[in-house]
């Protein structure tokens, strides 16, 4: 099984120019969950693509995505891009910015595509436009790493898991983000969902901030 790599060489797959760009991206994931999210991705590369539940606006994407690229393979990355409930008008997590005036709608997918083509990614990141368990009953694809990070109502946090967790190979990864078990710090869903991964055989790895990274033996 791939062990995340610690230690001073577990940043050499993240450039300066890509670290620079994900740092600025708008989006929802501080700088030490990120590093321990390129050391997953490059702990699980080797065994196949990346897949991302939840683009936004890359930043996440782009700690993924250079992991992808340094062993050779890709992440893809699968979001509507319009927003989840808690980042519309009058949430918590709204930015009118990502507003599409023609629409009054969010689009985060000029972002997403702005973001990959700072960061160098282009070639090594793909983006799926869709409605995440859509794509998923039409998906064949098994990956080394799944990082869960997109809707966080519980029934869509739960269909996610439901939709891709069997796409994990063997040995394979799945990361999932925004894991609070106190209520009082964050929604319960997602810590719904590593219960039930680890309810399923999922082998439970590395804690960073709300980052829980497990193991699919
Ligand atoms: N990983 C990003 C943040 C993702 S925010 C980062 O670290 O910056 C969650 C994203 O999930 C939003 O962009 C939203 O559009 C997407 N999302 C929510 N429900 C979805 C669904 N059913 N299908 C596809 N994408 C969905
Ligand atoms: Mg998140």
């Amino acid at each position: 099984a791939p062990q995340e790599q610690e230690g001073p060489r577990r940043h050499v797959t993240l450039d300066q120019r890509a670290l620079t760009v994900a740092r600025a991206a708008k989006g929802f994931m501080p700088d030490d969950e990120g590093l321990a999210l390129h050391r997953a991705g490059q702990a699980a590369a080797a065994l196949g693509p990346l897949l991302e539940i939840g683009s936004y606006c890359g930043k996440s994407a782009v700690y993924l995505g250079t992991a992808a690229r340094a062993a050779g393979t890709v992440l893809f990355t699968v979001d509507h891009h319009h927003g989840s409930e808690e980042n519309q008008a009058g949430w918590e997590h709204h930015d009118p910015e990502v507003v599409d005036p023609r629409t009054g709608r969010m689009d985060t997918l000029p972002f997403l595509r702005r973001t990959l083509e700072d960061a160098g990614l282009e070639a090594d990141v793909i983006a799926v436009v869709g409605d995440s368990p859509t794509v998923a009953r039409h998906w064949a694809t098994r990956v080394g790493l799944l990082f869960i990070d997109g809707g966080h109502a519980e029934d869509v946090a739960m269909a996610d898991y439901e939709s891709w967790s069997p796409f994990v190979l063997p040995g394979g990864l799945l990361a999932i983000h925004d894991v609070f078990e106190d209520a009082a710090d964050g929604g319960q869903a997602p810590f719904h969902v590593w219960q039930r991964a680890v309810a399923d055989g999922f082998t439970a790895g590395a804690t960073t901030g709300s980052l829980r990274v497990l193991h699919r033996p």
